[in-house]
């Protein structure tokens, strides 16, 4: 097929790369340069945290998650010989902590956790400073106990998203750089200037798809890059807090992505002095190597996201729309890839299902 993909963040590299290595010709359409720094992709954390999203999601985020996130280790192998570049991708755990006047802020995330996850209380480790010492030791220096969630984990999506464009380009895939898209429906994508006819066409515009899809809302994100050579840690780390959680999520060479910030926003303004000074804040009473780290990037953008905040795939004649993965993207991308391609390839068999093994899938 000639399929036409208006959108090229996460999903859309993901599906555009996927659908070329199955042979069909793939033309991408952006309004942002390959970088993507419009995408929430390029400013998300990028965890893979289905037991921490347990405690504040629908319990189907942490069964697909889990099962998603066993399918990137063989789609990055994969991309790997596609595009001959590898991406930082490690499940090493991921630990939560607390000061010590914020101890019931965590005691209440081990309880909800306890509530939520009996089936799956032996990946969750409630350490002392000693075993700290062992997973993590410069936390020790700060913290006396936390939670470990041996199964989380991350990826580098800078990288992720560089190598998907190079696989992408490697491929065949035309990639229209810079072209907003007014709209998308029924076999063409209409850009400002033409209207583009294909035999399929997939809207992966994130946020970007409200004028199409209205019942999308934005929920706003901030997060700060920073460079800190004289912090080393090895996992994800989320600080209870009575107001916020700040998560710190390492990526390759000493980079961290650190965000704290969900707001009911649909803003796509930048991140505010407030945002800023609290992170920062949070972030050095976490590890003072922080006080010296450069910031690379500050950015905000919206989770694309529905009322009940699960992902959804709406497969008609001539058009898919795939959104709504709020700040789930990276968690569940490879399971939303999977039935996306699914049902691309007619086999649709549910009309709304909700099973550890489908999605959202709307079929019209
Ligand atoms: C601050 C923050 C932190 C996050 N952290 C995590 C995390 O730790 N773990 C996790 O799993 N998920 C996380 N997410 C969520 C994840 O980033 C999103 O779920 C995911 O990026 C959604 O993918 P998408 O492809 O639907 O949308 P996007 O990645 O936003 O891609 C949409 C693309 O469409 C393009 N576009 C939009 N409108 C138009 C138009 N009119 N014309 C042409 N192009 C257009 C955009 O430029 C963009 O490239 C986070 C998100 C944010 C904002």
């Amino acid at each position: 097929m000639n399929i036409g993909i208006a959108g090229a963040g996460l999903l859309g590299r993901l599906l555009a790369w996927q659908l070329l290595r199955r042979g069909h010709a793939v033309t991408l359409f952006d309004r942002d340069h390959s970088e993507g720094e419009q995408a929430a992709a390029r400013v998300a954390a990028a965890m893979l945290a289905p037991y921490s999203e347990a405690v504040a999601c629908e319990r189907e985020i942490f069964d697909w998650g889990c099962e998603a996130q066993a399918l990137w280790p063989g789609l990055l192998e994969q991309l790997k010989a596609d595009s001959g570049f590898e991406v930082y991708f490690q499940q090493r755990g991921s630990l939560v902590v607390a000061h010590p006047q914020d101890r019931g802020d965590l005691q209440h995330f081990n309880q909800r956790l306890r509530a939520f996850l009996p089936d799956a209380m032996d990946r969750i480790e409630f350490v002392d400073r000693a075993r700290l010492q062992t997973l993590e030791p410069e936390l020790a220096e700060r913290f006396g106990e936390a939670t470990f969630l041996s199964a989380e984990g991350t990826l580098d999506n800078r990288e992720l998203l560089m190598h998907l464009a190079a696989a992408i380009r490697r491929l065949g895939g035309q990639w229209r750089e810079r072209t907003p898209v007014a709209a998308v429906d029924a076999n063409r994508i209409e850009t400002d200037r033409d209207i583009h006819p294909f035999d399929m066409v997939i809207d992966a515009r994130g946020f970007g798809a409200k004028p199409q899809q209205p019942d999308l809302r934005g929920v706003r994100g901030e997060v700060l890059w920073v460079h800190a050579p004289e912090v080393r840690l090895g996992r994800p780390v989320r600080l209870m807090h009575p107001r916020y959680q700040l998560y710190i999520s390492p990526k390759r060479d000493s980079v961290y992505v650190i965000g704290a910030t969900e707001i009911e926003s649909e803003a796509l303004t930048p991140i505010t002095v407030r945002s800023s000074l609290e992170l920062q804040s949070a972030l050095y009473s976490v590890h003072t190597g922080f006080a010296e780290a450069q910031v690379l990037h500050a950015y905000a953008n919206c989770r694309p996201a529905f009322l009940d905040n699960l992902p959804r795939i709406d497969i008609s004649p001539g058009l898919m729309r795939v959104n709504g993965l709020y700040r789930h993207g990276y968690l569940l991308g490879p399971l939303v890839l999977h039935l996306a391609l699914r049902a691309l390839e007619g086999d649709v068999r549910h009309r709304i299902v909700r099973t550890a093994s489908d999605l959202n899938v709307v079929n019209r």
